[in-house]
């Protein structure tokens, strides 16, 4: 369980990133085993970091996994802190993939919400961009009030959704009064909200009335690289970009 206090500087922000991939994710490279995320990150001079592996299925031993990393991490004598997480599936209203042993054993739980793409993710029975929102919007609540979250990954973004050919009609479609309600929920169970790079840069209007209504509410920003590669666990150019886009 990791949430810090709320914090609206990026240059603060900027020393976690709590979103990598090692290389049991099976989309990111080969290249991300631990010792060298590790390195990457005090290269990069961060103070903490979230390994934050895909769990797609029932049966991931994402808990061996990350004791195994946690013993490498020991031995390297890592001038990082490191929390050994997951990507969990909140795939559905109240629907979650993981088990809570699995849950309770993990250092830091992020979770998506809106991998449609996924064969087994539950859709809206409206399909439309208003349909989607409403999902949305409901499994983000679920997901706050079940206790099971520290943080909400990339939400309400629309690349996942493949039917419509502009990506922002989803979150265009989601009111301020809702995301002012939706941040308060996060706010209210503990639940940070994700600055996720790719969301940032490719939604940035929406980032902005995220992080401009955020602040009112008093919702915890957590920095997040979504990193599939060495190079993406640094977080300097990413902050650059959301200083330009969020200020
Ligand atoms: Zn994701
Ligand atoms: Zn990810």
């Amino acid at each position: 369980m990791y949430l810090r206090e709320p914090c609206y500087d990026i240059d603060e922000l900027k020393k976690e990133n709590l979103h990598i991939h090692t290389f049991y994710s099976s989309c990111a490279k080969p290249s991300m085993d631990i010792e060298t995320i590790v390195r990457q990150a005090e290269k990069a001079g961060l103070r903490r970091i979230a390994v934050t592996d895909h769990f797609n299925d029932p049966d991931f031993p994402v808990v061996e996994y990350n004791e195994e990393m946690r013993k490498k991490v020991k031995q390297l004598g890592a001038k990082v802190d490191v929390l050994f997480g997951a990507e969990l599936s909140a795939y559905g209203i109240g629907k979650f993939l993981d088990r809570t042993e699995i849950n309770k054993a993990l250092d830091y739980r992020l979770y998506s919400c809106n991998h449609y793409h996924l064969d087994y993710w539950e859709h809206p029975e409206d399909k439309t961009p208003r349909g989607y929102a409403e999902h949305a919007l409901k499994v983000v609540e679920a997901l706050a009030k079940s206790g099971r979250a520290d943080c909400v990954a990339h939400p309400f973004i629309g690349r996942f959704v493949k039917i419509f050919e502009d990506r922002n009609l989803i979150t265009n479609s989601i009111t301020d009064n809702e995301i002012g309600d939706i941040l308060t929920i996060l706010k209210e169970n503990n639940v940070a909200y994700e600055l996720n790079a790719g969301a940032v840069i490719g939604y940035p209007e929406f980032a902005r009335r995220i992080w401009n209504i955020g602040k009112e509410v008093g919702v915890v920003f957590h920095m997040g690289m979504d990193a599939h590669r060495p190079e993406s666990v640094d977080t300097a150019d990413a902050a650059e970009n959301f200083k330009k886009i969020l200020l």
